[in-house]
């Protein structure tokens, strides 16, 4: 289609003559962007050389560089990005950015650090030597399926390496927790201990649990062990994760949901964190339900989905219903690959259609964890449940992950408004794992962008940081390309375009958080969150959208990163 001035212009009047003026209502025009290639991400995606004038944290204008020209008071900056591209910020859909913050101080034991168990042990003695006899040492990111030995480390080793500190390792994809004996101790998980609700103590061959924990019943045993951290300590966390969001790009974030692990302090650490200007992104605060108190009935506070400004808000209530493939916890409706297992619900469906109904009636949005399709399934089920007897309009009730759906599933899930956040890099990092776990033909059903897309979901996207890196452009290729570390290609006729890729991370990302109104596309009015970046994404080879750099980053008009 070809570029249509008129239709690119926004924000500004003609006035007599063909002069460009302002508007009516008094704006200072604070800054002008000039020299770029811009992805507005308004219908068609195309890129086009346009300029854009902020004004006080909002767009205010876009259009050619002499029409922006003329919009230029005395004290308005210019900066010219010299030819690079510019497009709306980024919106990551669902990832825990007080963990990640934490775990950028933890042992980081991620397949690009550690490769097989010695490694992975010589990390933890060393982190002993450097840690006070008792204090806990916590590890993240290793996925025994990227291991030389392709096993976990055991409690024995853990205890050789580590004698004086409880260790607890989470697996990559947080529904699996490896402790030593030290741990289980200060846990009181002993040889009699039964499995708590929704988690399991695996078991050795003398029946007592083994240090490996299954799914957040049983590894919140060991969180409750853990002193939590305070809010300062939790802004900290936040203030690291913020850096390293802005550099890719990030400038809105869905926390999946505050007290993960089951700390109720990691709310007011946003809170505390936005307070103190540590928080660089906004931030839409999914909670935890099984960590709050939320609703008047149980003396909780009552707010609901949307309290709060545009810095930090309270986004939608978390419910996770099963696991993840890789460690084969999630819930298929057919067994796993070699076994007669089908995975667990990590709820009791009763339990989990009363209080998704509480919190439906309450005003939540809602979103529930639901990887394997049995999971799926049950949670539409109580979906269509709850909206028959409480229709609400323009819920936006979500389905994260959506890994192994079925085409029978995505028709119901359209007809009831359901929106689909997946996570694409799963394809990548976890992908060889789910090839062994679950078979080529139901790979093809595996996170089904392409055929949600044409069924007309509405389907945002995310890292799920720290399960798998954030880097939001590996993510977008990893839609576009569907490759596994491996070299496996997961699904092609699922394949989508780069403009396809780039929504997820923009308008329907927006749509997800009910903020399309004032994010993710450039527009005026609505805010001037913007990123600078050193290639065109639809100008390039789609297989290089990875390497693809950040040069800036602004929010609210204003530059947070810049290299
Ligand atoms: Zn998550």
């Amino acid at each position: 289609m070809p570029y249509s001035r008129k239709g690119a212009t926004q924000g500004i009047n003609e006035a007599d003559g063909g002069n460009i003026v302002k508007a009516a209502r008094k704006v200072r025009i604070k800054t002008i962007l000039t020299g770029g290639v811009v992805i507005t991400m308004e219908d068609p995606v195309e890129a086009h050389e346009l300029d854009i004038a902020i004004s006080d944290g909002l767009i205010f204008a876009v259009g050619t560089r002499e029409e922006i020209a003329g919009l230029k008071e005395a004290d308005t900056k210019i900066i010219d990005v010299g030819g690079q591209t510019i497009m709306p910020g980024l919106i990551d859909s669902h990832n825990h950015m007080t963990l990640f913050g934490h775990n950028l101080k933890a042992v980081n034991l991620s397949p690009s650090h550690i490769s097989n168990i010695e490694e992975l042990l010589y990390s933890l003695r060393k982190r002993a030597e450097e840690t006070k006899p008792g204090d806990w040492i916590k590890a993240w990111a290793m996925d025994e399926t990227r291991l030389a030995e392709k096993r976990y480390p055991t409690k024995a080793e853990l205890d050789e390496a580590c004698p004086n500190n409880p260790v607890s390792i989470m697996r990559t994809c947080m529904h699996v927790m490896i402790v030593n004996s030290r741990a289980m101790e200060l846990a009181g998980i002993t040889a009699t201990c039964s499995n708590p609700p929704g988690g399991e103590l695996v078991r050795d061959e003398q029946d007592c649990p083994n240090g490996i924990l299954f799914e957040l019943g049983a590894m919140n045993l060991i969180d409750k062990a853990i002193p939590h951290a305070t809010p300062e300590s939790c802004a900290d966390a936040l203030e690291r994760a913020s850096g390293v969001y802005v550099s890719e790009g990030i400038t809105t974030t869905s926390e999946a949901g505050a007290g993960w692990t089951g700390n109720p302090n990691e709310t007011a650490g946003f809170q505390v964190a936005c307070q103190r200007g540590q928080l660089t992104p906004r931030v839409c605060m999914g909670i935890m339900e099984s960590t709050y108190n939320l609703f008047p009935k149980d003396k909780g506070t009552g707010l609901f989905t949307g309290f709060g400004n545009d810095a930090l808000w309270i986004g939608a209530i978390k419910f996770v219903a099963d696991g993840g493939i890789g460690a084969r916890t999630a819930y298929m409706s057919k067994p796993y690959e070699g076994s007669d297992y089908c995975g667990v619900l990590a709820e009791d469906p009763a339990s989990l259609k009363e209080r998704m109904e509480i919190a439906h009636k309450a005003g939540f949005q809602i979103s529930v964890h639901a990887i394997g399709d049995k999971t799926i399934e049950i949670v539409l089920d109580i979906y269509e449940d709850i909206l028959s007897r409480y229709p609400r309009h323009d819920h936006r009730h979500r389905i994260e992950h959506m890994a192994v759906s079925r085409p029978d599933l995505l028709d119901r899930m359209k007809k009831l408004n359901i929106t689909a956040v997946v996570q694409p890099g799963f394809i990548y990092y976890l992908g060889d794992s789910w090839i062994s776990n679950i078979g080529t033909e139901r790979l093809k059903n595996t996170v089904a962008i392409k055929t949600m897309m044409e069924k007309g979901i509405t389907v945002a996207a995310s890292s799920d940081r720290p399960v798998t890196d954030g880097n939001p452009w590996y993510i977008m290729w990893a839609a576009v390309v569907r490759k596994t570390i491996g070299g496996n290609t997961i699904s092609p006729e699922e394949y989508i375009s780069v403009q396809d890729a780039l929504k997820l991370y923009t308008v329907n990302g927006a749509y997800s958080h009910f903020a399309e109104d004032r994010l993710g596309t450039i527009r005026s009015e609505k805010y001037a969150d913007l990123i600078v970046l050193d290639q065109n994404p639809l100008a390039i080879d789609p297989t290089l959208l990875k390497d693809i750099q950040v040069k800036k980053t602004f929010i609210n008009g204003e530059l947070v990163f810049e290299c």
